[in-house]
């Protein structure tokens, strides 16, 4: 498989979020600071506040996804189900470079598990 693609797309996203994350406060530090934040600044509206809350948390969750896909091609695995080392569909590649899961593993990953912290 030629991953240079897909290197390049990963490391611009790596670099993307990280810019995010560093404006959306302290989450690069850990997980927990996430439900002890302050909220007396009432300046920003509660729904706006809302979506930078959830959007911070999805982005750290997919930032370590994509760090731990870069590793995979250091590694040589990329682009292998870390479940089964079967292989992960080049559409789904296309879509989400740094999924971990072929669409079997995930779909049950899925089912048996509220989609938060995924063991990487
Ligand atoms: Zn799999």
């Amino acid at each position: 498989m030629n991953t240079s693609k897909y290197k390049q797309i990963l490391l611009a996203k790596e670099h993307e979020l990280s810019v995010q994350l560093e404006g959306a406060g302290d989450v690069a530090h850990g997980q927990t600071d996430v439900e002890v934040r302050d909220t007396s600044d009432e300046a920003v509206t509660d729904q706006e506040k809302d979506m930078q809350f959830h959007e911070a948390d999805t982005d750290w969750t997919v930032l370590q996804q994509v760090r731990a896909a870069l590793e995979r091609i250091k590694d040589g695995t990329y682009g292998k189900c870390v479940v089964d080392g079967g292989p992960i569909e080049e559409k789904r590649l296309e879509a989400m470079p740094w999924a971990p899961y072929c669409i079997k593993h995930q779909e049950l990953l899925e089912k048996a598990a509220p989609p938060q912290t995924p063991t990487l």
